[in-house]
């Protein structure tokens, strides 16, 4: 079992420079391979409670908006994260997993140890992660990079994804969603795409459009 995952998300994007972009490619060369071997098993809280917001800090299109995530604001998310947690450590620890995976059965101790190890954000971690469950939700949370929902229709796009107040500008993209699809976004986020992009076409081109 290793936690070497090497991920780019923990270099911070400010500091994802050419030559910070090489280091890190060179040393996930030398991450052995045993360490893609394995797998994460994650908790994922679909649908939460909790809400953050996104603002921009000026009109400069170069610049990132202001962007606060607002995890686990809401305490139903906290429990469920934990109650997630706990039956992915039973599965875990289970001897149908031990006898699939051939690894010797890790203590519940270790096993959050070696996830709060892996680094997969850049939230500072504390001390009582392996003691605490709520702790360990809070900072070891991601969203495996499913970000969405910083350009809702109804705030920012009507329902043809036209940016209100713009004329002649569509946003049809994931940041659109107000929920996060089930599954991997990629597929629903093309359909989309594709949907809009055939209705916008019968609608300027009618029969003609071929579509
Ligand atoms: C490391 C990683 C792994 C992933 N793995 C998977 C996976 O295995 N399966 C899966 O389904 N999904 C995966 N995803 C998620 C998936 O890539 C995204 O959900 C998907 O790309 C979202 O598509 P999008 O069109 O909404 O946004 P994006 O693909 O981010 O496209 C947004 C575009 O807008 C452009 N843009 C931004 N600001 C401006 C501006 N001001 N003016 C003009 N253009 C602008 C950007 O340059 C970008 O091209 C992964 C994401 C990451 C980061």
């Amino acid at each position: 079992m290793t936690n070497q995952i090497g991920q780019l998300s923990t270099i911070p994007p400010k500091q994802r420079s050419e030559e910070a972009i090489k280091a890190f490619m060179k040393n996930k060369k030398d991450i052995p391979i045993e360490a893609f071997k394995g797998g994460f098993i994650l908790t994922k809280v679909a649908n939460p409670w909790s809400t953050g917001d996104l603002r921009l800090i000026n009109t400069n299109v170069e610049d990132n908006p202001a962007v606060t995530f607002n995890y686990f604001s809401h305490p139903s998310d906290l429990q469920r994260c934990v109650e997630g947690i706990q039956l992915v450590t039973k599965v875990v620890q289970s001897q149908h997993f031990t006898n699939l995976t051939m690894c010797v059965r890790e203590t519940t101790e270790q096993l959050l140890n070696s996830t709060v190890k892996a680094n997969v954000n850049l939230i500072p971690k504390h001390v009582n992660d392996t003691k605490s469950l709520e702790q360990f939700c809070k900072d070891t949370v991601i969203t495996i990079w499913h970000y969405h929902g910083g350009c809702h229709v109804g705030k920012v796009v009507d329902s043809d994804h036209k940016v209100l107040g713009v004329n002649r500008l569509r946003v049809i993209d994931g940041s659109t969603f107000t929920e996060s699809p089930g599954t991997n976004p990629q597929a629903t986020v093309m359909m989309m795409g594709r949907y809009m992009g055939l209705k916008i076409l019968r609608n300027r081109l009618g029969k003609f459009g071929g579509v």
